[in-house]
C-alpha cells in the first residue's frame, strides 16, 4: 500500500498477461493501408505494434549483429547517402579487401562480446568471381566459429547466390533503400528492379533475406509507406528488416538534408512490425546520434535487433558499453548463438519463435 492507498487494480504479472493472437502474414498491402498505419495516433500505433510484437517474440529480447567493412570505398555506384561512392568527395580512405585472418579475428571479437551474427560488407556494385572466392572462404571461416553469417556485396547473379548458400551463408543483405517513387532522387546507377532481382536470386538460393531502407533522405511519409509495402509484398517477408536513419556525411549529395522528426522513425518501425510480424526489425544506422529515450521507444515499437559494436561500415555506432548500460536499464536481454567451443551443457535457453527454436539461441542478460 502507498500513502495514496491500495491501487485500484494491480498490474498483471507477465505470466498472467493476456495471450495475444499473432496476426497472419499478408503480402497484399496497399500504400494507402500502410500510410493509414503511419497516420494513426502515436499511442494507438505503438500499442498495436507492441501487441503484435508480443504475439511472436519475447518483447525483452534483442538480437545483436556486428558489421565489418571487408572492403571499403571506391564503389562505382552513386548512392547519394554513401561515403564509399567514388562519385562523391568524402574524406574516406579506400581500403583493399581484408585478409581472411583479419576477418576471423574481428568475428571472434564480436562473438566474445555477445554478437550472434557477423555481417560483412563490401563496397562493390557486384562481386567479381575472384573476390567472391575470397568471401566464400570468409563465410566458411565465420560459420566455423558458430556464428550466423551475413554478407552484403551488391548485386548478385543467381549462380553467385547459390555459391554463397553452398558455402553456408545464412543471410544476404540487399536494401531497397526507399520507395520506388523516391528512388531516382537517391541513386541513378542501378534500378529498383535490379534490387528486386537480386532479392529474387537470394530467395531462390534458399538464403535468408535482410532488406530494409533508410529514412531521413528527404522522402515523405507516403514514400516510407510505399517502401514498407515493397518489403511486405515480397513473396516472403525478409527475415531481417534494417531500418536506418540517414547519417549525414559531408561530401555526399544528401548532406544537409532536413533532419527527420524522430517520431517518424518510431512510427516506421511500428508499421514495419505490424506489416512484417515475424521479421526481426533492426534499428540500424544512426543509433549513435539517438538518445536512449528514442531507442527505448523504437524497442517499444517492435525493433528487436541492433548492430552492436563501435563501428558500422564507415560510420560510428553506439558503443557496446553504452548498449549494455541501456539494455540493463531497460531490462533487455540479448540472444547469442552457442558457439561449438563454448557451449554450456544444460545452459539456459529461451526460444522466441519457430525460427529461433531451430537454432537454440542462448540468452544473456545485458547487465
Ligand atoms: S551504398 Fe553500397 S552500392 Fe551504394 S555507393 Fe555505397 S557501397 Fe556502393
Amino acid at each position: 500500500m502507498t500513502e495514496f492507498g491500495p491501487p485500484m487494480h494491480a498490474a498483471p504479472k507477465p505470466s498472467e498477461a493476456p495471450v495475444v493472437v499473432a496476426a497472419p502474414e499478408r503480402h497484399d498491402w496497399t500504400v494507402d493501408e500502410a500510410e493509414a498505419l503511419l497516420d494513426l495516433p502515436f499511442n494507438d500505433l505503438l500499442f498495436s505494434a507492441q501487441r503484435g510484437h508480443r504475439a511472436r517474440f519475447d518483447p525483452n529480447l534483442i538480437q545483436l549483429s556486428t558489421l565489418l567493412s571487408i572492403k571499403t570505398g571506391g564503389c562505382s555506384e552513386d548512392c547519394g547517402y554513401c561515403s564509399q561512392s567514388a562519385h562523391h568527395e568524402t574524406t574516406l580512405e579506400r581500403e583493399r579487401l581484408l585478409e581472411l585472418n583479419q576477418v576471423l579475428d574481428a568475428a571472434r571479437a564480436a562473438r566474445a562480446v555477445g554478437s550472434s551474427r557477423f555481417c560483412m560488407g563490401a563496397a562493390w556494385r557486384n562481386p567479381t568471381e575472384k573476390n567472391l572466392e575470397r568471401v566464400l572462404a570468409m563465410v566458411e571461416g565465420v560459420k566455423a566459429l558458430g556464428m550466423e553469417t551475413c554478407v552484403t556485396l551488391g548485386m548478385l547473379t543467381a549462380g553467385q547466390a547459390q555459391r554463397l548458400a553452398d558455402a553456408g551463408l545464412d543471410y544476404y543483405n540487399h536494401n531497397l533503400d526507399t520507395s520506388p517513387e523516391f528512388y531516382g532522387q537517391v541513386i541513378s546507377t542501378r534500378t529498383y528492379q535490379d534490387r528486386l532481382e537480386t532479392l529474387d536470386h537470394v530467395r531462390a538460393a534458399g538464403l535468408k533475406t535482410c532488406s530494409g531502407g533508410i529514412l531521413g533522405m528527404g522522402e515523405g511519409r507516403r514514400d516510407r509507406a510505399s517502401m514498407l509495402c515493397q518489403l511486405a509484398n515480397l513473396p516472403a517477408h525478409p527475415e531481417s528488416v534494417p531500418i536506418n536513419l540517414l547519417v549525414q556525411i559531408e561530401g555526399t549529395p544528401l548532406f544537409g538534408t532536413d533532419a527527420l522528426d524522430p517520431f517518424e522513425l518510431v512510427r516506421t518501425i511500428a508499421a514495419a512490425r505490424l506489416m512484417m510480424p515475424g521479421s526481426y526489425v533492426r534499428l540500424s544506422a544512426g543509433r549513435d546520434d539517438m538518445s536512449d529515450e528514442l531507442q527505448a521507444l523504437c524497442f517499444l515499437a517492435g525493433a528487436n535487433s541492433v548492430f552492436y559494436g563501435e563501428r558500422l561500415l564507415t560510420t560510428d555506432n553506439a558503443g557496446s558499453d553504452r548498449d549494455r548500460a541501456l539494455f540493463g536499464r531497460l531490462g533487455l536481454a540479448f540472444e547469442t548463438v552457442e558457439a561449438p567451443d563454448r557451449a554450456e551443457p544444460g545452459g539456459c535457453h529461451r526460444h522466441t519463435n519457430d525460427h529461433d527454436r531451430a537454432r537454440s539461441p542462448r540468452v544473456e542478460q545485458a547487465r
